[in-house]
Protein backbone atom coordinates (compact mmCIF):
# COMPACT_ATOMS: atom_id res chain seq x y z
CA UNK A 1 0.00 0.00 0.00
CA UNK A 2 1.33 3.26 -0.92
CA UNK A 3 0.99 6.21 1.21
CA UNK A 4 -1.60 9.10 0.48
CA UNK A 5 -1.59 12.54 -0.52
CA UNK A 6 1.37 14.89 0.53
CA UNK A 7 2.88 11.88 2.92
CA UNK A 8 3.76 10.12 -0.02
CA UNK A 9 6.45 12.35 -0.70
CA UNK A 10 7.99 11.67 3.09
CA UNK A 11 9.63 8.64 4.48
CA UNK A 12 8.51 7.07 7.59
CA UNK A 13 10.97 8.31 10.01
CA UNK A 14 11.56 6.05 13.00
CA UNK A 15 13.82 6.87 16.26
CA UNK A 16 15.13 3.36 17.62
CA UNK A 17 15.43 4.10 21.81
CA UNK A 18 18.92 3.29 22.76
CA UNK A 19 17.32 2.32 26.17
CA UNK A 20 15.44 -0.51 24.76
CA UNK A 21 16.97 -1.54 21.27
CA UNK A 22 19.53 -0.94 19.07
CA UNK A 23 19.95 0.40 15.67
CA UNK A 24 21.49 -3.14 14.68
CA UNK A 25 18.96 -5.08 16.62
CA UNK A 26 16.33 -3.30 14.68
CA UNK A 27 17.61 -4.00 11.40
CA UNK A 28 17.39 -7.52 12.11
CA UNK A 29 14.21 -7.59 13.57
CA UNK A 30 11.47 -5.09 12.34
CA UNK A 31 13.19 -4.28 9.18
CA UNK A 32 14.92 -8.26 8.71
CA UNK A 33 12.65 -7.94 5.33
CA UNK A 34 13.15 -4.09 4.43
CA UNK A 35 15.97 -3.89 1.42
CA UNK A 36 19.05 -1.39 2.24
CA UNK A 37 18.26 1.79 0.19
CA UNK A 38 21.15 3.42 -0.95
CA UNK A 39 19.73 6.85 -0.77
CA UNK A 40 16.91 8.69 1.13
CA UNK A 41 15.41 9.49 -2.65
CA UNK A 42 15.36 5.73 -2.84
CA UNK A 43 13.08 5.45 0.39
CA UNK A 44 10.69 8.36 -0.66
CA UNK A 45 11.03 7.26 -4.68
CA UNK A 46 9.26 3.62 -3.25
CA UNK A 47 7.17 5.46 -0.49
CA UNK A 48 5.28 7.14 -3.71
CA UNK A 49 5.16 4.16 -5.94
CA UNK A 50 1.92 2.08 -5.67
CA UNK A 51 0.79 -1.22 -6.23
CA UNK A 52 3.62 -4.19 -6.72
CA UNK A 53 6.33 -1.82 -7.60
CA UNK A 54 6.74 -0.43 -3.98
CA UNK A 55 9.93 -1.66 -2.45
CA UNK A 56 10.07 -2.04 1.25
CA UNK A 57 13.09 -0.37 1.91
CA UNK A 58 15.04 1.50 5.15
CA UNK A 59 18.30 4.32 4.61
CA UNK A 60 20.32 4.85 7.76
CA UNK A 61 19.99 8.63 8.07
CA UNK A 62 23.93 10.13 7.90
CA UNK A 63 23.04 13.31 10.45
CA UNK A 64 21.02 12.11 13.14
CA UNK A 65 22.36 9.06 15.00
CA UNK A 66 19.95 5.95 15.93
CA UNK A 67 17.45 7.53 12.78
CA UNK A 68 15.84 4.99 10.14
CA UNK A 69 14.20 6.31 7.20
CA UNK A 70 11.69 3.85 6.34
CA UNK A 71 9.06 3.39 3.43
CA UNK A 72 5.84 4.68 4.00
CA UNK A 73 2.65 1.82 3.83
CA UNK A 74 4.00 -0.09 6.83
CA UNK A 75 1.78 -0.27 9.93
CA UNK A 76 4.96 0.06 12.47
CA UNK A 77 2.12 0.96 15.34
CA UNK A 78 1.28 -2.81 15.30
CA UNK A 79 4.71 -4.19 15.76
CA UNK A 80 6.18 -5.44 19.13
CA UNK A 81 9.30 -2.76 18.18
CA UNK A 82 6.89 0.02 18.47
CA UNK A 83 3.95 -0.98 21.48
CA UNK A 84 7.42 -1.72 23.60
CA UNK A 85 9.14 1.78 22.86
CA UNK A 86 11.81 -0.13 21.22
CA UNK A 87 11.05 2.58 18.76
CA UNK A 88 9.73 5.55 18.54
CA UNK A 89 8.24 7.53 14.90
CA UNK A 90 9.83 10.91 15.46
CA UNK A 91 10.23 13.45 12.32
CA UNK A 92 14.06 13.87 11.57
CA UNK A 93 13.65 17.86 12.12
CA UNK A 94 11.88 17.05 15.74
CA UNK A 95 15.69 15.00 16.89
CA UNK A 96 17.51 18.09 16.09
CA UNK A 97 16.89 19.98 19.43
CA UNK A 98 17.88 16.85 21.59
CA UNK A 99 20.74 16.03 19.36
CA UNK A 100 22.21 19.68 19.03
CA UNK A 101 21.69 19.96 23.20
CA UNK A 102 24.05 16.94 23.48
CA UNK A 103 23.30 16.91 27.64
CA UNK A 104 26.42 15.32 29.07
CA UNK A 105 26.71 13.92 32.26
CA UNK A 106 29.14 16.85 33.02
CA UNK A 107 26.45 19.07 31.95
CA UNK A 108 24.10 18.09 35.34
CA UNK A 109 20.58 18.05 35.44
CA UNK A 110 18.21 18.93 32.50
CA UNK A 111 15.56 20.42 32.25
CA UNK A 112 12.80 19.48 28.94
CA UNK A 113 10.63 22.80 29.47
CA UNK A 114 7.18 21.70 27.37
CA UNK A 115 7.04 18.29 27.15
CA UNK A 116 4.11 16.42 25.72
CA UNK A 117 3.99 14.02 24.30
CA UNK A 118 7.49 13.41 25.23
CA UNK A 119 9.09 12.73 21.90
CA UNK A 120 12.52 15.11 23.48
CA UNK A 121 11.81 13.89 26.41
CA UNK A 122 12.87 10.28 26.16
CA UNK A 123 14.96 11.51 23.20
CA UNK A 124 16.97 12.91 26.16
CA UNK A 125 17.06 10.32 28.25
CA UNK A 126 18.15 8.15 25.39
CA UNK A 127 21.32 10.36 25.39
CA UNK A 128 21.73 10.57 28.26
CA UNK A 129 22.14 6.51 28.75
CA UNK A 130 24.34 7.12 25.40
CA UNK A 131 26.87 9.26 27.78
CA UNK A 132 26.71 6.86 30.71
CA UNK A 133 24.97 3.53 29.56
CA UNK A 134 23.93 2.93 33.59
CA UNK A 135 23.04 6.75 34.49
CA UNK A 136 25.82 5.89 36.57
CA UNK A 137 27.45 8.70 38.97
CA UNK A 138 27.41 11.32 38.16
CA UNK A 139 23.42 10.60 38.08
CA UNK A 140 21.29 13.40 36.10
CA UNK A 141 17.49 14.01 36.31
CA UNK A 142 15.43 15.48 33.46
CA UNK A 143 12.80 17.53 34.63
CA UNK A 144 9.72 17.51 31.84
CA UNK A 145 7.26 20.15 32.46
CA UNK A 146 3.69 20.02 30.68
CA UNK A 147 1.28 22.59 31.79
CA UNK A 148 -1.87 20.61 30.20
CA UNK A 149 -2.47 17.63 32.32
CA UNK A 150 -4.52 15.40 29.75
CA UNK A 151 -0.78 16.06 27.44
CA UNK A 152 1.08 15.27 30.84
CA UNK A 153 -0.75 11.63 31.24
CA UNK A 154 0.31 11.24 27.25
CA UNK A 155 4.06 12.33 28.15
CA UNK A 156 4.10 10.27 31.39
CA UNK A 157 2.88 7.20 28.99
CA UNK A 158 5.35 7.92 26.66
CA UNK A 159 8.20 8.10 29.08
CA UNK A 160 7.24 4.81 30.85
CA UNK A 161 7.05 3.11 27.68
CA UNK A 162 10.47 3.99 26.55
CA UNK A 163 11.82 3.04 29.28
CA UNK A 164 13.00 6.55 30.71
CA UNK A 165 10.66 6.83 34.09
CA UNK A 166 14.02 5.87 36.25
CA UNK A 167 15.40 9.17 35.01
CA UNK A 168 12.19 11.28 34.51
CA UNK A 169 10.78 13.94 37.12
CA UNK A 170 7.53 15.04 35.54
CA UNK A 171 5.79 17.85 36.51
CA UNK A 172 2.51 17.65 35.40
CA UNK A 173 -0.02 20.17 34.55
CA UNK A 174 3.03 22.57 35.38
CA UNK A 175 3.34 25.89 33.82
CA UNK A 176 7.40 26.03 32.89
CA UNK A 177 6.83 29.99 33.65
CA UNK A 178 5.98 29.36 36.84
CA UNK A 179 9.27 27.41 38.03
CA UNK A 180 11.62 29.05 40.43
CA UNK A 181 14.83 28.89 38.32
CA UNK A 182 16.65 29.66 41.83
CA UNK A 183 14.75 26.74 44.18
CA UNK A 184 17.52 24.60 45.05
CA UNK A 185 16.08 21.21 43.45
CA UNK A 186 17.36 23.07 40.08
CA UNK A 187 20.74 24.24 41.50
CA UNK A 188 21.91 21.70 39.13
CA UNK A 189 20.34 22.73 35.91
CA UNK A 190 22.97 23.10 32.88
CA UNK A 191 20.69 22.31 30.19
CA UNK A 192 17.66 22.80 28.91
CA UNK A 193 14.79 21.97 26.03
CA UNK A 194 12.65 24.77 25.12
CA UNK A 195 10.31 23.52 22.14
CA UNK A 196 7.26 25.73 23.05
CA UNK A 197 3.75 25.90 21.42
CA UNK A 198 3.95 27.37 17.77
CA UNK A 199 1.41 28.00 15.00
CA UNK A 200 3.01 24.45 13.70
CA UNK A 201 2.93 25.71 9.94
CA UNK A 202 6.08 23.35 9.07
CA UNK A 203 3.74 20.36 10.25
CA UNK A 204 3.77 18.03 6.80
CA UNK A 205 -0.13 18.40 5.83
CA UNK A 206 -0.77 21.49 7.39
CA UNK A 207 -1.58 24.49 5.46
CA UNK A 208 1.82 26.71 5.30
CA UNK A 209 0.42 30.18 5.91
CA UNK A 210 3.42 32.47 3.97
CA UNK A 211 3.41 30.97 0.81
CA UNK A 212 -0.53 30.12 0.90
CA UNK A 213 -3.05 32.82 -0.55
CA UNK A 214 -5.66 33.65 2.02
CA UNK A 215 -9.03 32.76 0.55
CA UNK A 216 -7.23 29.12 -0.01
CA UNK A 217 -6.29 28.92 3.92
CA UNK A 218 -10.10 30.15 4.59
CA UNK A 219 -11.44 27.45 2.07
CA UNK A 220 -9.46 24.75 3.84
CA UNK A 221 -10.83 25.52 7.36
CA UNK A 222 -14.18 25.85 6.73
CA UNK A 223 -13.74 22.45 4.67
CA UNK A 224 -12.46 21.04 8.04
CA UNK A 225 -15.29 23.11 9.92
CA UNK A 226 -18.16 22.09 7.26
CA UNK A 227 -18.86 25.81 6.77
CA UNK A 228 -19.81 27.27 3.65
CA UNK A 229 -18.89 30.45 4.15
CA UNK A 230 -15.83 32.15 4.86
CA UNK A 231 -16.97 34.02 8.15
CA UNK A 232 -14.62 34.58 11.32
CA UNK A 233 -15.11 31.77 13.76
CA UNK A 234 -15.59 33.04 17.38
CA UNK A 235 -12.19 32.94 19.36
CA UNK A 236 -12.65 31.38 22.93
CA UNK A 237 -12.33 34.12 25.47
CA UNK A 238 -9.26 35.18 27.20
CA UNK A 239 -9.22 34.53 30.78
CA UNK A 240 -6.19 36.48 32.31
CA UNK A 241 -5.53 39.61 30.31
CA UNK A 242 -4.20 40.49 27.11
CA UNK A 243 -2.11 38.19 25.38
CA UNK A 244 1.84 39.05 25.55
CA UNK A 245 3.65 40.98 22.68
CA UNK A 246 6.99 40.60 22.49
CA UNK A 247 7.30 44.02 24.05
CA UNK A 248 6.09 42.88 27.04
CA UNK A 249 8.32 40.01 26.99
CA UNK A 250 11.30 43.05 26.88
CA UNK A 251 9.41 44.70 30.02
CA UNK A 252 9.07 41.24 31.92
CA UNK A 253 13.08 40.60 30.84
CA UNK A 254 14.50 43.83 32.21
CA UNK A 255 12.81 43.53 35.66
CA UNK A 256 13.20 39.87 35.89
CA UNK A 257 13.05 38.88 39.74
CA UNK A 258 9.45 41.16 39.15
CA UNK A 259 8.61 39.71 36.79
CA UNK A 260 4.71 38.18 36.06
CA UNK A 261 4.32 35.22 34.94
CA UNK A 262 0.64 34.43 35.22
CA UNK A 263 -0.54 36.92 32.55
CA UNK A 264 1.79 35.01 29.83
CA UNK A 265 -0.58 32.68 28.66
CA UNK A 266 0.04 29.91 25.54
CA UNK A 267 -1.72 31.95 23.00
CA UNK A 268 -2.20 28.76 20.67
CA UNK A 269 -4.68 27.38 23.22
CA UNK A 270 -7.00 30.12 22.08
CA UNK A 271 -6.04 30.96 18.54
CA UNK A 272 -4.87 27.94 16.99
CA UNK A 273 -8.58 26.18 17.46
CA UNK A 274 -11.81 26.76 17.51
CA UNK A 275 -14.57 25.93 20.09
CA UNK A 276 -15.12 22.71 18.64
CA UNK A 277 -11.20 21.81 18.42
CA UNK A 278 -10.68 22.55 14.83
CA UNK A 279 -8.26 24.11 13.13
CA UNK A 280 -7.52 27.86 13.19
CA UNK A 281 -9.63 30.07 10.75
CA UNK A 282 -7.50 33.33 9.79
CA UNK A 283 -9.49 36.08 8.06
CA UNK A 284 -7.24 38.38 6.86
CA UNK A 285 -3.09 39.13 7.05
CA UNK A 286 -3.56 41.30 9.91
CA UNK A 287 -5.03 38.59 11.78
CA UNK A 288 -1.84 36.30 10.83
CA UNK A 289 0.49 39.05 11.74
CA UNK A 290 -1.75 39.27 15.38
CA UNK A 291 -1.61 36.07 15.74
CA UNK A 292 2.29 35.16 15.24
CA UNK A 293 3.18 38.64 17.22
CA UNK A 294 0.92 36.86 20.18
CA UNK A 295 2.80 33.42 20.01
CA UNK A 296 6.37 35.36 19.42
CA UNK A 297 6.04 37.26 22.97
CA UNK A 298 5.31 34.11 24.23
CA UNK A 299 7.66 32.15 22.74
CA UNK A 300 10.32 34.83 23.94
CA UNK A 301 8.95 35.08 27.36
CA UNK A 302 9.62 31.06 27.89
CA UNK A 303 13.28 31.08 26.54
CA UNK A 304 14.10 34.43 28.59
CA UNK A 305 12.96 32.35 31.82
CA UNK A 306 15.02 29.25 30.69
CA UNK A 307 18.13 31.72 30.43
CA UNK A 308 17.46 32.50 34.44
CA UNK A 309 18.71 28.73 36.16
CA UNK A 310 21.73 30.15 37.72
CA UNK A 311 24.12 26.84 36.27
CA UNK A 312 22.65 26.71 33.14
CA UNK A 313 25.43 26.32 30.09
CA UNK A 314 23.11 24.90 27.45
CA UNK A 315 19.57 25.77 25.84
CA UNK A 316 18.32 24.90 22.62
CA UNK A 317 14.83 26.42 21.30
CA UNK A 318 12.61 25.25 18.59
CA UNK A 319 9.67 25.39 16.85
CA UNK A 320 7.95 23.36 14.01
CA UNK A 321 7.43 26.62 12.27
CA UNK A 322 8.50 28.42 9.32
CA UNK A 323 7.84 31.81 10.28
CA UNK A 324 10.72 33.57 11.35
CA UNK A 325 8.64 35.99 13.68
CA UNK A 326 8.39 32.77 15.64
CA UNK A 327 12.08 31.42 15.18
CA UNK A 328 15.15 33.90 14.07
CA UNK A 329 13.42 37.12 15.60
CA UNK A 330 12.70 35.30 18.49
CA UNK A 331 16.50 34.31 18.22
CA UNK A 332 17.83 38.07 18.14
CA UNK A 333 15.34 39.26 20.70
CA UNK A 334 16.66 36.66 23.24
CA UNK A 335 20.44 37.60 22.54
CA UNK A 336 19.29 41.28 22.64
CA UNK A 337 18.03 40.76 25.83
CA UNK A 338 19.09 41.97 29.53
CA UNK A 339 19.03 38.73 30.88
CA UNK A 340 21.72 37.65 28.31
CA UNK A 341 23.46 40.23 27.96
CA UNK A 342 23.97 40.12 31.82
CA UNK A 343 24.97 36.42 31.63
CA UNK A 344 26.68 36.05 28.71
CA UNK A 345 24.55 34.08 27.11
CA UNK A 346 25.06 33.70 22.56
CA UNK A 347 24.48 31.89 20.24
CA UNK A 348 26.04 28.60 19.41
CA UNK A 349 27.94 28.97 16.28
CA UNK A 350 28.01 26.05 13.35
CA UNK A 351 32.13 25.23 14.11
CA UNK A 352 30.49 24.14 18.06
CA UNK A 353 27.52 21.94 16.97
CA UNK A 354 27.41 18.38 16.97
CA UNK A 355 29.14 16.69 14.14
CA UNK A 356 25.05 16.09 12.19
CA UNK A 357 24.20 19.56 12.73
CA UNK A 358 26.74 21.18 11.88
CA UNK A 359 26.85 19.46 8.27
CA UNK A 360 23.13 20.09 8.26
CA UNK A 361 22.91 22.35 4.71
CA UNK A 362 19.78 24.53 5.79
CA UNK A 363 20.57 27.36 7.83
CA UNK A 364 18.71 30.73 9.59
CA UNK A 365 17.89 33.46 7.46
CA UNK A 366 20.44 35.84 7.33
CA UNK A 367 18.11 38.76 6.80
CA UNK A 368 15.71 37.83 9.63
CA UNK A 369 19.05 37.55 11.81
CA UNK A 370 19.65 41.43 10.87
CA UNK A 371 22.62 40.08 8.31
CA UNK A 372 24.83 38.09 11.09
CA UNK A 373 26.06 35.81 9.36
CA UNK A 374 27.07 33.86 12.82
CA UNK A 375 23.76 33.56 14.29
CA UNK A 376 22.11 32.86 10.67
CA UNK A 377 24.54 30.00 10.37
CA UNK A 378 24.11 28.91 14.15
CA UNK A 379 20.60 28.72 13.29
CA UNK A 380 19.22 25.28 11.58
CA UNK A 381 16.21 25.11 9.65
CA UNK A 382 14.39 22.85 7.60
CA UNK A 383 11.59 23.44 4.93
CA UNK A 384 8.83 20.82 4.18
CA UNK A 385 8.61 19.96 0.51
CA UNK A 386 12.62 20.58 -0.47
CA UNK A 387 13.59 16.93 -1.18
CA UNK A 388 15.21 16.16 2.17
CA UNK A 389 12.23 14.40 3.19
CA UNK A 390 11.48 16.65 6.78
CA UNK A 391 8.53 18.82 8.06
CA UNK A 392 9.31 22.48 7.96
CA UNK A 393 11.23 23.49 11.60
CA UNK A 394 13.53 25.25 13.07
CA UNK A 395 16.19 25.58 15.96
CA UNK A 396 19.07 27.36 17.69
CA UNK A 397 21.42 26.54 20.56
CA UNK A 398 22.68 29.19 23.15
CA UNK A 399 25.75 28.85 25.37
CA UNK A 400 27.30 30.50 28.03
CA UNK A 401 30.88 29.81 28.23
CA UNK A 402 32.20 32.57 30.54
CA UNK A 403 33.83 31.65 33.90
CA UNK A 404 31.73 34.10 35.63
CA UNK A 405 29.20 31.49 36.86
CA UNK A 406 26.71 33.75 38.95
CA UNK A 407 28.97 36.53 40.09
CA UNK A 408 26.81 39.20 38.57
CA UNK A 409 23.78 37.45 39.05
N1 LIG B 1 8.52 18.69 23.02
C1 LIG B 1 7.32 17.93 22.72
C2 LIG B 1 7.69 16.69 21.96
O1 LIG B 1 8.69 16.72 21.24
O2 LIG B 1 7.02 15.67 22.11
C3 LIG B 1 6.32 18.77 21.95
C4 LIG B 1 5.97 20.03 22.67
S1 LIG B 1 4.59 20.90 22.00
C5 LIG B 1 5.28 21.71 20.66
C6 LIG B 1 4.43 22.17 23.18
C7 LIG B 1 3.88 21.68 24.52
O3 LIG B 1 4.14 22.71 25.48
C8 LIG B 1 2.39 21.46 24.55
O4 LIG B 1 2.11 20.17 25.05
C9 LIG B 1 1.86 22.53 25.50
O5 LIG B 1 0.75 22.10 26.26
C10 LIG B 1 3.06 22.76 26.38
N2 LIG B 1 3.15 24.10 27.01
C11 LIG B 1 2.74 25.30 26.50
N3 LIG B 1 3.02 26.28 27.36
C12 LIG B 1 3.63 25.72 28.43
C13 LIG B 1 4.15 26.23 29.65
N4 LIG B 1 4.09 27.53 29.92
N5 LIG B 1 4.72 25.37 30.52
C14 LIG B 1 4.77 24.04 30.25
N6 LIG B 1 4.26 23.49 29.12
C15 LIG B 1 3.71 24.32 28.22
Amino acid sequence: RAAAGEEAEYPRWVRVNSLRSSVEEQLETTFARFGRAASLQDVMANSSRGGGEARKCVYVDEHVPGLLAVTQGTELTKTEAYTSGKIILQDKASCFPTYLLDPRCEDGDVIDACAAPGNKTTHLAAILHTHAPEFASPAQTIFAFEKDAARARTLEKMVKTAGARGVTRIGPGQDFLQVDPRADKYKDVGALLLDPSCSGSGIVGRDSMPELHLPELLDAANRKTGQTTTTKKKKKKKKNGPTPSTEDAQKHDSNPRKRKHADVEDPSDKILRDDEGNETVVTSEKDLQARLDALSGFQLALLLHAFEFPAARKVTYSTCSVHAEENESVVMLALASDIARRRGWRILRREEQVTGMREWPVRGVAAACGGDEDVAEGCIRSYKGDGRGVMGFFVAGFVRTGDDDDADY
